[in-house]
């Protein structure tokens, strides 16, 4: 062991202290004040593409945001169509929600001005009532997506609040959730019997009412969150005894409905912080943990076709984008509050995958599914809008929640999650900076320059992925010793301005096995990124099967090779054969498809949701890719990084 510096203690992070019952909630972990970080590199490149094409463009405030704006002056939801009701209602709040966390990452004045007057115009569309949405029916609860738009709406609202401060923007929430409670809750419509999903998507509203709470004190809207949570299926029973999501609903494949059920547990994490009562978090890291054990793919998306119906057993998966925004959404909420590094793994997975393969690089329009198999399901325009869509609001939403996580604060010093490059300003109340240097995961090498405001004693916590089974940490140039992979380490000295810290993660290609009865597939990740076969880049057809040339620990070598435009990283794996199968990291598979698709389908062409390209037929002219390589039968396949999916039988 090689002798460490005077002051130079070193000890994992393990698991951090429980709260209990009593005494206040604290965090583990918080983000950095509001305009703290700058992300470079390929994440940071993609941000602001989206910034600038969802928020910032003339193109988007002059046509994206009125359009959110106008629809909560028509209020035709109830009137489109043959369903009982549309959403056209969600998308001012996932617009204003998604300006303000821009606002938060760049600082930007004038972005800041534009939401303040636009909050201002929707004010003036609130009526005696208090409602502000998009239904001529205004306590409409059968059907339909009212309430889900109101949520949208409140939620907005209060962030807003905390952006500006203008105490007319609480007053105009505190009048939409009042009007709210006029027809929906005991002795009224139960909130289980209004909209869809068995009321998921209603009871959604838990997390920004707790918000609500939290701002005002009004024991009327803790006492609303509690009926919700009480009322949301199984949560408390069978999310406190673990018992699996899947087994909760009947017919899973139609009920189990993964992107709402995710945000009503984000709102039970929320009304833990207000309550201190401890079975709200706890049914909620269950929960996480059963998302994790049975229905979270290998690109770390959550969802078969949005709803939670075992994804991972099946190499055709094709998951809702923003089941990947809320599930990240979950992780952060559950990171905060316990510090347990594996859902700081989770938002990882979920980032280079998911996330990134969801938007084209131009940050204009994405995918609405995406796919372990093509095609991806490009989004049409949703509600007769020309701008909007669902997952296409919410994607920027993700990689901004990204840029929250990156670096945070706590008691003990700043904590890295995300090796994303850049400067991430006042990791510490004294000031000072962190700037963060690497092409990871291209390489596996991060350096990091800490630069307190003065000289002085604290910890920086660093995230050692699960996978990353060798890591090597040196500060100013001294290895340090004792480091373990799915786990923080804490690295407590005297730090001076310019120290350095460098490490070096294990980018070993690692080789997944997937199989079930009748097929055998393996899959390839390197560092956080999955790879797949692409025909736009493939040396082989996509049927043909593949013996890996694995060593004894089941990784494989995987040598770089140049890519092509479009692509951002290409890899040939050695077969046993001495040919390769060539690979390109997840999220460039289809950005052709996304590019050309998303052309076609962009404003200002209208484009009718029943015309959108279905799972498993690939639109001719299309690449063609998969993440599970199929494998002979006779095969064997190599041991150390098994797959074991979940067990269908189990309720
Ligand atoms: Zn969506």
């Amino acid at each position: 062991m090689p002798s460490l510096p005077p002051l130079l203690l070193v000890s994992l992070l393990a698991v951090f202290p429980a709260f209990g019952n009593a005494g206040p909630v604290a965090e583990q972990l918080s983000p950095l004040p509001a305009g703290s970080a700058k992300i470079t590199g390929h994440i940071g490149q993609q941000l602001d593409s989206l910034i600038t094409a969802r928020y910032t463009s003339d193109f988007a405030r002059q046509e994206i945001y009125p359009e959110t704006e106008a629809a909560l002056q028509r209020r035709v939801d109830d009137k489109l169509g043959n369903r009982s009701g549309y959403w056209q209602g969600e998308f001012w709040g996932k617009w204003m929600l998604g300006a303000i966390a821009a606002q938060r990452y760049t600082g930007d004045p004038a972005l800041k001005e534009f939401i303040r007057k636009a909050v201002r115009e929707v004010l003036s569309t609130q009526d005696a009532r208090g409602y502000i949405g998009t239904y001529s029916k205004t306590d409409m609860t059968k059907g339909g997506w009212n309430i889900w738009g109101m949520k949208y709406t409140l939620w907005a609202l209060l962030e807003a609040h905390d952006l500006l401060g203008d105490p007319e923007f609480l007053a105009a929430a505190q009048r939409q959730m009042d009007y709210l409670m006029t027809f929906v809750g005991p002795g009224k419509t139960e909130i289980a019997d209004t909209g869809n999903f068995n009321g998921l998507p209603s009871s959604s509203i838990l997390q920004p009412l707790v918000k609500l709470y939290r701002d005002t004190g009004e024991q009327r809207y803790l006492d609303f969150a509690k009926y919700i949570a009480d009322q949301l299926p199984g949560v408390m029973t069978k999310g406190l005894n673990g018992e699996p999501i899947h087994g909760w609903f009947p017919q899973p494949e139609k009920w189990a409905k993964a992107y709402e059920f995710t945000h009503c547990v984000e709102g039970l994490v929320d009304l833990y912080r207000v309550t201190k009562n401890a079975d709200y978090l706890q049914a909620a890291q269950n929960i996480a943990a059963d998302i994790i054990q049975n229905e979270r793919t290998i690109v770390g998306n959550v969802s078969q076709d949005d709803k939670f119906d075992h994804a991972p057993l099946r190499p055709d998966a094709y998951s809702e984008v923003c089941d990947a925004v809320y599930w990240e959404r979950l992780c952060a909420a559950l990171l905060r509050l316990t510090g347990d590094v594996t859902y700081a793994n989770e938002l990882e997975r979920t980032l280079y995958n998911s996330l990134y393969g969801s938007m084209n690089s131009a940050g204009t329009w994405g995918v609405r599914r995406l796919a372990l198999k093509a095609p991806h399901l490009v989004s049409a325009k949703h509600c007769w809008m020309e701008h909007q869509q669902c997952c296409v609001a919410n994607a920027p939403r993700g990689f901004l929640q990204a840029a929250e996580c990156a670096v945070m604060t706590s008691p003990e010093g700043p904590v890295v999650n995300l090796y994303l490059p850049g400067i991430f300003k006042s990791p510490l109340p004294s000031g000072g900076e962190l700037i963060v240097q690497t092409d990871y995961p291209e390489s596996g090498t991060v350096n990091i320059r800490v630069n307190p405001a003065r000289t002085q004693e604290f910890s920086v916590a660093l995230r050692i992925p699960d996978w990353s089974k060798r890591t090597t940490i040196k500060v100013n140039g001294t290895p340090l010793t004792g480091i373990e992979p799915n786990s923080y380490f804490k690295i407590n000295r005297t730090w001076a301005s310019g120290d350095r810290i460098e490490l070096q993660f294990d980018m070993r290609g690692r080789v997944t096995r997937f199989l079930d009865a009748n097929q055998k597939f393996m899959a390839i990740e390197c560092g956080p990124v999955v790879l797949a076969r692409d025909s736009a880049i493939a040396n082989s057809t996509m049927d043909s099967t593949v013996a890996l040339a694995t060593d004894e620990e089941g990784c494989i070598s995987l040598k770089a090779r140049p890519a092509p435009a479009g692509f951002w990283m290409v890899f040939d794996a050695p077969l046993v054969n001495g040919g390769t199968v060539t690979l390109c990291d997840y999220s460039s598979v289809g950005e052709a498809y996304k590019q050309q698709i998303a052309d076609y389908y962009s404003p200002p062409k209208s484009v009718k949701e029943n015309i959108v390209p279905q799972p498993g037929v690939l639109p001719a002219g299309m690449e063609n890719f998969q993440v599970w390589l199929p494998v002979k039968a006779t095969d064997n396949l190599p041991t150390p990084h098994v797959r074991t999916p979940p067990d269908p039988a189990r309720k």
